[in-house]
């Protein structure tokens, strides 16, 4: 996950958020290997050749960069590849290496083929990120002895070992580092099906009593992002257990997701008054990010990583050179009468 501080108040209160949170407890639910991991086919097929190759080859997997919104499953992922290598993984992130020294210590404790996990890179500082480049490319540290004129650089060897990073803005990455990684792999929103079987592989391992249709429900409601599906799944089931009969079914989910404001499509009162605030305001658009931002009291960022991929997904929003623009299609869900122009 990648959420800055600033909006880390907002995020704490929305239950479609995809920040990570405490009571997540997501480590018993994350899948181990390819074969459980549901959804981004393209990517878990090109993965099965590139660790079946490294494996043959006896050699670390090529470093390999994933980047996505939040909660899409890339440290799961991380997990995946180092399980499938047979190697140890080590889990870090950009803000957590504070000074090269910290990096250097991560990188020598590794032990050969290991996988390094850097979650949110794009966030490293510089003095860490070019300790990084002699790793990368040559398995190799390179330290400065002494001060002045005595100072002298030596080369120290590293076990081979395969970063992987994590981010939710490729764009935000030097281009120095971003092609250092071999492999490029962009995780995309899954879809409801998708997130149906990962509602059910959850409810499976929490002893959720679940029909098809509760888990559809749940799927179709959760923006795409396993994350989400997976919380709210555990609020249907409170809602189940005292309101219903503890089955997750289509209407208990309908209605515990009512009672959390959720729309059917996932929406909640941020989203709305987001769009509703283009539509009102900017006379549904276009208008700048910056400008939007500020108008709803939101990070441009957050607005970036978290709000827009799912709007931008199911044609509520569009990106253009000018700015977003809110869609006719998402008046209509609104309920709101698209003339071009509104006075409300
Ligand atoms: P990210 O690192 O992209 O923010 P995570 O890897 O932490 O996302 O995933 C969030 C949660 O969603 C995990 O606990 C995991 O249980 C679930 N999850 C993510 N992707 C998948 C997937 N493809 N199949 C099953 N569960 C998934």
């Amino acid at each position: 996950m990648a959420i800055e501080f600033g909006q880390a108040l907002e995020e704490e209160q929305r239950i479609v958020s995809s920040a990570l949170r405490e009571e997540d407890q997501e480590a018993g639910l994350r899948p181990h290997f390819l074969t459980e991991y549901t959804g981004q086919e393209k990517i878990k097929d090109n993965l099965r050749v590139y660790i079946q190759a490294a494996r043959q080859r006896g050699e670390p997997l090529d470093h390999v960069l994933l980047y996505g919104p939040p909660g899409l499953g890339k440290t799961t992922l991380a997990g995946v590849i180092a399980n499938e290598m047979g190697v140890s993984i080590r889990v870090t992130s950009g803000p957590a290496i504070e000074k090269a020294g910290d990096l250097a210590a991560l990188l020598t404790n590794l032990n050969e083929n290991d996988v390094l996990f850097i979650d949110e890179i794009h966030r490293l500082n510089r003095a860490v990120e070019e300790v990084l480049y002699p790793a990368m490319e040559d398995y190799a540290l390179d330290i400065i002895i002494g001060k002045g004129p005595a100072a002298r650089s030596i080369r120290l060897d590293l076990p081979r070992f395969t970063l992987i990073g994590a981010t939710t803005r490729a764009g935000q990455l030097s281009s120095p580092l971003r092609d250092r990684f071999g492999v490029h792999l962009r995780l995309e929103l899954y879809t409801p099906e998708e997130l149906q079987r990962i509602v059910t592989r959850t409810a499976g391992i929490l002893g959720v009593d679940i029909v098809p249709g509760g888990a559809l429900e749940i799927a179709r409601r959760s923006r795409g992002t396993p994350r989400i599906a997976n919380r709210i799944l555990k609020r249907v089931r409170d809602f189940a257990q005292v309101k219903g009969s503890g089955k997750v079914d289509q209407a208990t989910a309908d209605m515990a997701l009512s009672a959390l404001e959720i729309d059917r499509l996932g929406l909640d009162g941020v989203d709305r008054r987001m769009l509703e605030s283009i539509i009102v305001n900017f006379r549904g658009g276009p208008v700048g990010l910056e400008t939007l931002a500020a108008t709803i009291g939101e990070e441009a960022v957050t607005l970036e990583d978290v709000y827009e991929p799912y709007l931008l997904q199911i044609g509520f929003l569009n990106r253009t050179p000018r700015g977003r623009c809110v869609t006719p299609k998402a008046y209509d869900h609104l309920g709101i009468p698209f003339h071009g122009q509104l006075e409300m």
